[in-house]
């Protein structure tokens, strides 16, 4: 157990943020030595991986970072159709996309480069260019802190939903391995996005798995700030859910207004519409400012501090609100 921890490498805003105790976990024996620590049972606790969707919003954490760390990949079972893949926590989800698409599995490739590990991404059911981590998930391997107890959560149980699952409530299980169902053949998601356009304008015609993931990679690469050299969470906000009324009424005085089914016969707007609508993309207040290039991205130009994000969160939502009538909430974990 560390004291008083930086962590500025370990949130991708570069917040300068301590933790008052901090502790990797390596192995199981690391995780069922930290239940029995007094330290943890006292303290406000507060489970870290990339730390690519939290936003500290003080610049000391008083309380107990735990950092999951463990590694390995393992494939359980395979058929003529299918891989049951286990994957550690602590795995890189960037590396682990790029290992299955090596393998020619089907099922990740849309979700190429997303920063992070893999233990996070069910948490947020992590999701880009149509597809979402929810459909190749199989279970959960989950360790009470509190208690001790290894829970594993099917597919089912996960209740997972568009950035939502059981995790975000659930605050005190580790997640400390994944089994996913990586298909041999399937089908490719070509429609969401630019992927189609920009697969046509390289004359892919026909395009393979391999394909599909380099130019969700290349998209990703011309639209978002890179990690490590403007702090960024990548999307701030979650994507607008409105009723069919609310979007027929905005369509009305914005033609052009895109739109995604969304469940249960709700509408989808993407939040970063709105936002460049209201007129803030590359809008730049000292240290912060939306990203020029994608205004659902906050970014952190370095020498600021959490407040500086917060306060312009506070402004986009106002001026999102009076104009749209729409109410974006965060997609960030603000601790
Ligand atoms: C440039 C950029 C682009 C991004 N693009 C996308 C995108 O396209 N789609 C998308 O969905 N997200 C995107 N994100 C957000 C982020 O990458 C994902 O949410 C990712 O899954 C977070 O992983 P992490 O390891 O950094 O988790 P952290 O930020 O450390 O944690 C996120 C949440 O998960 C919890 N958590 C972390 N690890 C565990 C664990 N092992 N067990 C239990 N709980 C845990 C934390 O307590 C916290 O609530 C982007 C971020 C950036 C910076």
């Amino acid at each position: 157990m560390e004291k008083n921890f930086p962590l500025r490498e370990l949130n991708t805003f570069g917040f300068d943020v301590k933790a008052k105790y901090f502790q990797e976990l390596k192995s199981m024996d690391d995780i069922h030595q930290l239940v029995d620590n007094p330290e943890i049972k006292r303290s406000q606790v507060l489970i870290l991986s990339g730390g690519s969707n939290i936003l500290f919003s003080n610049e000391f954490y008083d309380g107990f970072v735990v950092y999951p760390n463990l590694k390995g990949i393992e494939t359980l079972e395979e058929s003529d159709k299918a891989v049951l893949i286990r994957c550690y926590c602590g795995e890189v989800w960037k590396d682990f996309v790029d290992y299955t698409v090596s393998k020619n599995l089907y099922g990740l490739e849309n979700l190429a480069d997303i920063p992070g590990k893999v233990g996070a991404a069910p948490v947020q059911n992590i999701g880009a260019y149509g597809a979402e981590v929810k459909d190749t998930v199989y279970q959960v391997h989950t360790i009470d802190l509190t208690t001790g107890k290894i829970k594993i959560f099917s597919n089912e149980e996960c209740r997972f939903s568009y950035r939502n699952s059981i995790f975000k409530q659930y605050k005190s299980f580790i997640i400390f391995a994944v089994d996913f169902i990586l298909n041999k053949n399937g089908e490719l998601k070509l429609d969401y996005g630019n992927i189609r356009n920009y697969l046509s304008n390289n004359n892919i015609t026909n395009p393979t798995l391999k394909d599909v993931a380099s130019t969700v990679k290349t998209i990703r690469a011309e639209k978002l700030p890179e990690v490590g050299v403007v702090g960024s969470v990548g999307s701030f906000f979650q994507n607008a859910i409105v009723s069919e009324d609310k979007y027929l009424e905005i369509k009305k005085l914005y033609p052009e207004v895109p739109s995604y089914p969304a469940d249960n016969s709700f509408i989808k707007i993407p939040s970063g519409w709105l936002i460049d609508k209201a007129g803030w993309k590359g809008y730049r207040e000292n240290h912060v400012g939306v990203w020029d290039k994608q205004a659902l991205v906050l970014v952190h130009y370095g020498g600021g501090n959490p407040q500086e994000i917060l306060d312009l969160m506070g402004k986009i939502q106002n001026s999102v609100k009076e104009q749209f009538g729409i109410e974006i909430k965060p997609e960030v974990n603000i601790i």
